[in-house]
């Protein structure tokens, strides 16, 4: 039975204070539940993950949102794959929109973060997803089988098996507009079809693929109850304690 995995983006938020609380709120509300196939993972700011750590255990952990694509040099503000390693950090998301739009992250540059991640034992959780253009021009499908393709296609089939998907298209991400259940499910469906086309159907199943943008504790059972979305990438809901804890007792 694939992972499903409920993980929370925080984007650039918190303070060192608050981001104590929050984590070991989180934790003591739900460490008891996260068991089985279930994961939590806070991807927190970089500078809080030693102190986080301190926090979370079990099947709950903390990650990155980032990596640089090379091992080290003078990249000044930068942080790397191995000294993500270095603190055993287990996540790492990539290829956010965010990314990608503010910071110019294109395909070829997500193939060598998702190398290097997986070269220092990091699992990425790889984001796609399409405008809302790109929607309603109704090609959103190709859009996002050519990101997969483009940089991931490359790994062999057992690096393959590491990284995490999450569907996040971006006209649902930070809007308060979710995809229905039915589209999220579409998605997620053409995903899983298209890695068993290139690594058949097998590591097509094990694959943990993600819904994000704007999932809530309100609409958060409907997607999850979805037979091809895996959890979720949770942005702005993942920021309060209860809004979180309700999330990932969706999942169950
Ligand atoms: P949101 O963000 O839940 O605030 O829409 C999701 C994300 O950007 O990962």
């Amino acid at each position: 039975m694939r992972k499903q995995i409920v993980a929370g983006n925080w984007k650039m938020n918190k303070t060192a204070e608050e981001a104590v609380a929050l984590t070991s709120e989180i934790v003591n509300m739900v460490a008891d539940e996260v068991t089985g196939s279930v994961e939590v993972v806070l991807c927190v700011p970089f500078i809080y993950l030693p102190a986080l750590q301190r926090y979370v255990g079990g099947r709950i952990s903390v990650g990155a949102q980032n990596c640089h694509q090379k091992a080290s040099g003078a990249y000044t503000g930068e942080i790397s794959a191995p000294m993500l390693k270095s603190l055993s950090v287990p996540y790492v998301i990539l290829g956010h929109s965010e990314r990608r739009q503010y910071f110019g992250e294109t395909d070829a540059l997500l193939a060598e973060k998702v190398d290097i991640a997986l070269a220092n034992g990091l699992k990425p959780i790889f984001c796609c997803g399409e405008s809302l253009e790109q929607r309603q021009n109704e090609d959103y499908l190709a859009i996002i089988r050519d990101q997969v393709t483009n940089s991931l296609f490359h790994l062999p089939a057992e690096q393959f098996g590491q990284v995490v998907i999450a569907y996040e298209p971006i006209w649902a991400i930070g809007t308060g507009l979710t995809a229905s259940a039915d589209q999220a499910q579409e998605v997620h469906a053409a995903i899983r079809s298209h890695i068993a086309s290139k690594y058949g159907a097998e590591v097509a199943d094990n694959t943990t693929i993600q819904y994000g943008g704007s999932v809530n504790a309100a609409n958060a059972a409907e997607l999850f109850a979805c037979p091809d979305v895996d959890g979720g990438l949770v942005g702005g809901a993942s920021l309060k304690s209860r809004d979180f804890v309700d999330i990932i007792k969706a999942i169950r």
